[in-house]
């Protein structure tokens, strides 16, 4: 079995994946950098340094998973951090604006076919992975994983005739979200016994390709409560869904 913790963070090759993985390494972790483009990653684990391992992880293709699963197993022997980071929130090459995004991406009018590709990574990838990487979880003492959703998901918060987030709230991405947080909970519930702990994260709006470099916060601001839910120790809580400066955030 490897001698430090090890850390595998999806889509870590750019955004706050990248530093997310960042910090933890310096923390002491040997973090696995998944990336389905494996060059990508092997470029971001090397600006990164030493701890910083690249793993070709494609959420979508299960070949991938199940490859990057035997992996972990064979190289490490111990999964200590699973962070479900990755994700997207178009198929498109070019990031629309979000005012653009939010009329494309209402109910009545969402690309259908967009909308399952982004469900396929954001929803049933998280699934695919937690699948494939649980029975290493299990055999690492005090493991636990740590769900990357978005304040934008909280079917609470968008509820609020008066909350500034409802309006931004789409039948694809947001919606997705919503999706990941219902199976962080399911996720939570079924590993509840075991000790295995999951926690949803919102890093807030971070400035990366995701939005089209449109968000607010820098990068450590946005990896920072994921970073912190990673590193609670195993009196630490299990379902929850919180941000790094507004706390808890209602599901
Ligand atoms: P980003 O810079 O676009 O990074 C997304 C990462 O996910 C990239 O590494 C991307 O890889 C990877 N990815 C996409 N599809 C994948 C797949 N099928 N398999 C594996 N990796 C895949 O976006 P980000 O803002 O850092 O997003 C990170 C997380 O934060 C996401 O879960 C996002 O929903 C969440 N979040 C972000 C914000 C924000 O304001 N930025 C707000 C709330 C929540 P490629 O480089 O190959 O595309």
């Amino acid at each position: 079995m490897h001698d430090n913790p090890v850390a595998l963070v999806t889509g870590a090759n750019q955004g706050i994946g990248f530093q997310i993985a960042k910090e933890l390494t310096h923390k002491g972790f040997t973090v696995l950098l998944g990336s389905r483009n494996l060059e990508r990653g092997e470029t971001a684990a090397r600006e990164i340094g030493p701890g910083a391992v690249a793993i070709q992880l494609d959420v979508t293709d299960q070949a991938s998973v199940t490859t990057a699963a035997e992996r972990v197993r064979q190289e490490f022997g111990r999964l200590d951090v699973l962070i479900q980071n990755a994700a997207i929130s178009t198929t498109a090459d070019q990031m629309p604006t979000p005012e653009e995004y939010l009329r494309a991406h209402r109910p009545s009018v969402a690309p259908l076919a967009e909308m399952r590709a982004v469900w396929d990574t954001n929803v049933f990838g998280v699934l695919s992975v937690y699948q494939a990487m649980l029975p290493i979880l299990r055999d690492t003492p005090n493991s636990r994983i740590v769900n990357v959703s978005s304040g934008a998901g909280s079917l609470t918060l968008v509820s609020d005739p008066n909350s500034p987030i409802r309006s931004f709230f789409d039948a694809t991405y947001a919606a997705s979200k919503a999706a990941m947080n219902a199976l962080t909970v399911a996720m939570a519930i079924e590993l509840e016994a075991e000790g295995i702990k999951v926690n949803a994260v919102s890093p807030g709006y971070t400035k990366t390709k995701l939005n089209g470099f449109d968000g607010t916060d820098t990068l450590e601001e946005g990896a920072a409560e994921a970073v912190r839910v990673a590193l609670l120790g195993s009196e630490g809580p299990t379902g929850t869904f919180t941000h790094a400066t507004m706390g808890t955030i209602p599901w």
